[in-house]
């Protein structure tokens, strides 16, 4: 993170061997440093009580075993807590957010400190884009969330990519992490319950669809390019008849369901007439559609539509055979709700980063 070491939490089972046989140690030394990183969940090597002073000391020395720094948290009464994070010394904050239900955990992880995609809905997007996280950082926002639950009797059941930045804007170091997270040699997490939520980037759709099987979400929000571009930029590249062919692809590939993320905007995308087309755009494809009542923050120009409109949204669907439950974020009492996440954080920590222009996704 900080130093410029390698942190410990990037490795995956491979590096381990390579790693134990550069050093001349027999492979089943590996096999123990996996068994306390993925499974025991080691803060430190000197927790790993069979290993030899020297193995643990070679550790110490060769890799970094820093977590992101847990700056503050803030629970809501729904069982949402939001943890903001800072790497070593670097200003820039992140955050994380844990979602306790009944029967799940659910972790919603950044990828970025900002993001490029500038969204018209979204506080992330009004930020800018500030940096990429590495694999650590993202590992070790799980790591910290395992930890609190932990003492709570709880685990982490599934990942979800959905908080500050775009995942697939980052692919190398979030590619890394899902396999971390999902490999039976890692963390050993169902490919079903780690999603990664993207507003569409094809190229890294498809490449997603290559090097992991993991669930994917589609922040889709419109069913024509007219609207969708108006309200992400990004259709403007990948337009909807494009991003419906890599959504096909992946689901040939992966055998997953792809789930549909539809923010409801109050008379902008919530009539019958968006839901017709939204079932005709979904045509072929088996996806589940979230309806997300639109989270307000200031200075947006858009307002939640009334519980009456967004029903017979709903209802159409499923009378069409999309049941499309309306899931109303947990944590929006601080903030920690999609689309509320980190402006505040940065702005009040971070005077030093400056908002860099908006880029576009290459
Ligand atoms: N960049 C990725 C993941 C992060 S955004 C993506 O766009 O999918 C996570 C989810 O929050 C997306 O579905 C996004 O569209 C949604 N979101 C953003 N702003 C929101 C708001 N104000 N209210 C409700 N959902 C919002
Ligand atoms: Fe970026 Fe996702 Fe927000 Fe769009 S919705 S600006 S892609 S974080």
């Amino acid at each position: 993170m900080s130093t410029t070491l390698p942190n410990a939490m990037e490795l995956s089972k491979e590096d381990w061997l390579q790693h134990s046989q550069a050093k001349g140690l027999p492979k089943f030394r590996a096999n123990q440093i996996c068994e306390w990183i993925f499974d025991k969940k080691i803060s430190t090597p000197t927790e790993a009580s069979n290993l030899p002073g020297a193995i643990k000391s070679s550790l110490i020395q060769d890799f970094s075993w820093e977590k992101p720094k847990v700056i503050s948290r803030l629970d809501s009464e729904d069982g949402a807590s939001k943890l903001l994070l800072r790497s070593g010394e670097r200003l820039q904050t992140y955050e994380a957010v844990i979602l306790r239900y009944e029967n799940r955990t659910s972790l919603c992880v950044s990828s970025q400190v900002g993001c490029k995609l500038a969204c018209t809905f979204c506080q992330t997007g009004k930020l800018g884009f500030f940096r990429n996280l590495n694999t650590a950082e993202i590992i070790g926002q799980y790591r910290i969330a395992e930890d609190i639950v932990r003492s709570e009797g709880r685990r982490i059941s599934h990942i979800v990519f959905m908080g500050m930045g775009e995942p697939l804007d980052n692919f190398t170091a979030v590619s890394k992490a899902v396999k971390l997270l999902t490999s039976a040699d890692g963390y050993g997490l169902s490919q079903r319950r780690v999603t990664v939520s993207t507003s569409g980037l094809v190229p890294q759709i498809k490449q997603l669809g290559v090097e992991n099987k993991c669930a994917l979400a589609i922040s889709l929000h419109a069913p024509t390019d007219e609207l969708r571009s108006k309200l992400m930029p990004i259709n403007r590249k990948y337009p909807l008849a494009t991003l419906k062919q890599a959504l096909c692809e992946y689901q040939a590939q992966t055998g997953q369901v792809i789930t549909i993320e539809y923010i409801l905007l109050e008379e902008q995308n919530d009539s019958l007439k968006e839901a017709k087309q939204l079932v005709k755009y979904l045509h072929g494809l088996r996806a589940k559609i979230n309806l997300i009542p639109f989270n307000t923050h200031p200075g947006s120009p858009f307002l939640r539509p009334q519980i009456k409109r967004m029903e017979s949204f709903q209802k159409y669907l499923s009378t069409r055979g999309y049941p499309a439950p309306i899931r109303y974020s947990k944590g929006l009492g601080v903030s920690a709700a999609c689309g509320q996440l980190a402006a505040k954080s940065q702005h009040n920590l971070d005077s030093k980063p400056q908002r860099q222009n908006v880029l576009h996704a290459q």
